[in-house]
Parts: structure tokens; C-alpha cells; sequence
């Protein structure tokens, strides 16, 4: 039967040092909002995290919690409590887990962090529109919850080009968060102390991309899977030396494994693209299932999100807006299209598989003719499975796992 050959997870080492300063991360958040000697900010995964290091904030990502009641399976138990007080069933299974975790008064932290009891008080929430509304309503009900202020940036979506027009009004919707920035913090904004995160951030940027760019190698020295856990501190800690210090470390060590020939999957037959979220419950098991049949998926639009190359610390505010702005998520099905092909050219993928999302049309691009345009185009064949990124009850483990079967058995008859 489909999936009952498996081969487990290499194991790359700087992992042990990445959990530490996730460990550190969460801890030093913890403290701040216990001691109040910090503000703490809650921010979206790619909104404007610079600019509130730069003021003095510790920052708090919920999706990243979010993913973590995903990878611990306990976002589907926690989903209906959200439903119940009106967020449906079919909106992002991130907020819904999440809301959900907070009335039920669980979080995965105390699993792994076993001083953390709850997540950190927000004192001002912070959100950018680029990824899609969800994150707006998501941190607008945490406000009302702890009657904080909230803020955040309308950014413009399905973007083909991205103009100055664009960047104009993205920056000077930054630029305007600064004073009641101050306001909360009880800093002065200072743009030399921007400058500094900013550069950090995109020595982080930098160095996760090339990180993700050693799969090139064949084999590749990491999966898909892989970098959706090393890609914490690119989400959490960028802008900090923490996560420039674990970028070097986890570069040279895949680029040691490149040099050994030493691959993810032991003897790398095929080459994917995920497209879409991953399905966090199943991880592992999607791991095991395509090592076990020598099928390595080498690259993702979905880990690449955190890769800012516009960031630049001449111009803060226009490059901010820009990096922010050029994401895939952001941009419209022409100018994905374009991305996706050079990503199949740059990683000589053999398949691409679409991961519909069923509560996140935002990052489900199969909806609307995509694979099989680019299928025509490219001759790169395409799968779209079902699922769901938290939400376990929208996926058929039996019906993914013959999907997955019989693209491979395809393969191999090509
Ligand atoms: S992009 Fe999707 S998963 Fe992320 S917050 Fe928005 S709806 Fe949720």
C-alpha cells in the first residue's frame, strides 16, 4: 500500500544550535513581558520587524506560534473553539488555532519551553497586508482581547510590476507608524539605529538565500522540510546577530556536505518544487515518504519568503517598501509564473507539487490555471494536492500519499 516505505531524516547538526537560540529567543520575549522591561510588539511574519527592533521592541510572531500548534498537531482540536465565537472554519487555520489556543489557554511553548506559560501580552500589534487580510482581523481580535493598539501597513496585491508608485505609498505608510511607534515605546525613533537593524536583516537575508541556493547541488544537501525548521531564525531573529551568526554556521556545514556528496535523500533520483504552505502536522511523514523513494523536493516558494534582497541601508523606508512588496505572495499570477520557471530552470526540478490549502487561498496558486500553464510551457509535470497548513480534517493522508505514488511511478516511466 502507498506510503509504507519510508527512510528517516538526515541529520544536520547545526539544528542543535538553531533550538538553542530559538530557546534564548522565546525566553528573553517571556521575560520582557513579565518584567515590563521591554515593550513587546506582535508582528506579522513579513511586515515591518526592523523597524520595531530598531525602537526597542522584543517581537513576537504569531504565525510562527501558529505553525508551532501546527507541527505539535494541536491546532486541529483547538480550531473549533475559534469557530465558535465566529471565525469560520474555512478562513486562515493560522488565526483560527491560534485564537482557539489563547480560550482554550494552551500554547505549545510550555511543551517546549517549559518556564513559558503563556505568550507574550502584546503592548502594540503590528500587521502588513502583503501576505493577505487574514493577519489585519487575526491581530484586530488580540487587540480588542488585550485592548492594545494595533497599526499597520495596506499593502496593494496582485502586483505585476513593482512601480514606485507602490513604493511610495508603502514607505510613507512606514514612515507614519513611527510616531505612534514612539508613543508606545517611550524611544525616539532613531534612523542611524534603523540602519544598523536593517543591514543585519539583510546579511540574514543573504545568508538564509544561499542557505536555500546549496540545493542546487545534486543531491542536495537539505529538503523543503529541512529548511522549514532552519528557517526560524529568518522569520524570528532577523535583524539580529543571532541569526547572522546560524546562517554562517548552517551555510558551511551544507557546503561541507556538498563538498562529501553527502545528500538529504540517499541516492537523489527526482527533484521538486513545493509550491504553497507546508502541511505542518505532516512534516515528518512527508519527509520519510519521499526520501524512502529517492524524491527529493529541493525548493520552495513558500521558504524563499524570507529572502529580502532589496533591503538597503541607504534608503530604509523605499527599500523596506520594495523587499516587502516583491514577494511572491504579493505579486500577480504573470509575474509568479516568471518566478516559478526560473526557480524550475535554477534547481533542475522534474515535477512540481501545488499544495491547495484549503484555508489559505493566498498562498494556494493552483486555483486558477496555474500548474497547467506552466505544465504547457515548461513540459515540467505538475501535482496539486488537497490539505490544509494546520487544519488536519481537510487532508486524506491515503489519498495524498497515492497522489504523491503515482507522480513519482509517472516519473520513473518517462
Ligand atoms: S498567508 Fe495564509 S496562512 Fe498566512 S496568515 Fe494569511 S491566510 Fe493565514
Amino acid at each position: 500500500m502507498a506510503g509504507e516505505i519510508k527512510s528517516a531524516r538526515k541529520e544536520i547538526k547545526s539544528t542543535k544550535e538553531m533550538k538553542q537560540i530559538m530557546a534564548e529567543y522565546y525566553y528573553q520575549l517571556d521575560h520582557a513581558a513579565k518584567s515590563s522591561e521591554k515593550k513587546v510588539a506582535w508582528c506579522s511574519s513579513v511586515g515591518p520587524a526592523e523597524i520595531l527592533r530598531s525602537m526597542g521592541f522584543s517581537v513576537y510572531f504569531p504565525e510562527n506560534h501558529s505553525a508551532m500548534l501546527g507541527v505539535t498537531r494541536m491546532a486541529t482540536d483547538l480550531i473549533p473553539y475559534a469557530n465558535a465565537i465566529g471565525y469560520s472554519p474555512d478562513i486562515c487555520s493560522y488565526l483560527t488555532a491560534d485564537i482557539g489556543a489563547y480560550l482554550k489557554k494552551v500554547t505549545p511553548l510550555s511543551r517546549a519551553y517549559p518556564e513559558i506559560k503563556n505568550v507574550p501580552k502584546p503592548d502594540v500589534l503590528v500587521f502588513n497586508t502583503n501576505q493577505c487580510r487574514d493577519v489585519q482581523d487575526w491581530f484586530g481580535w488580540f487587540a480588542s482581547e488585550f485592548d492594545a493598539p494595533m497599526v499597520g501597513i495596506h499593502t496593494h496585491r496582485g502586483i505585476n510590476d513593482v512601480t514606485d508608485t507602490y513604493v511610495q505609498s508603502i514607505a510613507h505608510q512606514m514612515e507614519e507608524m513611527i510616531e505612534p511607534l514612539e508613543k508606545i515605546s517611550g524611544n525616539k525613533f532613531d534612523m542611524n539605529e534603523l540602519k544598523r537593524v536593517l543591514s543585519m536583516s539583510r546579511e540574514c537575508s543573504d545568508l538564509w538565500k544561499n542557505v536555500l541556493d546549496t540545493a542546487v547541488a545534486a543531491p542536495s544537501p537539505l529538503t523543503f522540510f529541512d529548511s522549514t525548521i532552519h528557517m526560524g531564525p529568518a522569520v524570528v531573529l532577523r535583524g539580529t546577530q543571532q541569526a547572522v551568526d546560524y546562517y554562517k554556521l548552517l551555510l558551511s556545514e551544507l557546503e561541507e556536505k556538498i563538498r562529501e556528496q553527502e545528500g538529504a535523500v540517499d541516492g537523489e533520483q527526482f527533484r521538486f518544487f513545493w509550491e504553497g504552505m507546508p502541511v505542518w502536522g505532516r512534516l515528518r511523514d512527508h519527509s520519510e515518504f519521499f526520501a524512502g523513494r529517492k524524491a527529493c523536493i529541493v525548493a520552495s516558494t513558500y521558504c524563499n519568503s524570507w529572502i529580502f534582497s532589496d533591503f538597503d541601508a541607504s534608503d530604509p523606508f523605499k527599500s523596506m517598501a520594495k523587499a516587502y512588496t516583491e514577494l511572491f505572495i504579493v505579486r500577480s499570477d504573470e509575474a509568479k509564473e516568471k518566478y516559478l520557471k526560473e526557480m524550475i530552470d535554477f534547481f533542475k526540478i522534474d515535477g512540481v507539487i501545488y499544495h491547495d490549502a484549503k484555508t489559505c487561498p493566498n498562498n494556494s496558486n493552483n486555483r486558477y490555471g496555474m500548474p497547467q500553464r506552466l505544465e504547457e510551457e515548461t513540459g515540467i509535470p505538475a501535482l496539486v494536492i488537497n490539505g490544509d497548513l494546520n487544519d488536519l480534517r481537510c487532508l486524506s493522508d491515503e489519498q495524498t500519499k497515492t497522489n504523491f505514488e503515482a507522480f513519482i511511478e509517472q516519473l520513473e516511466v518517462d
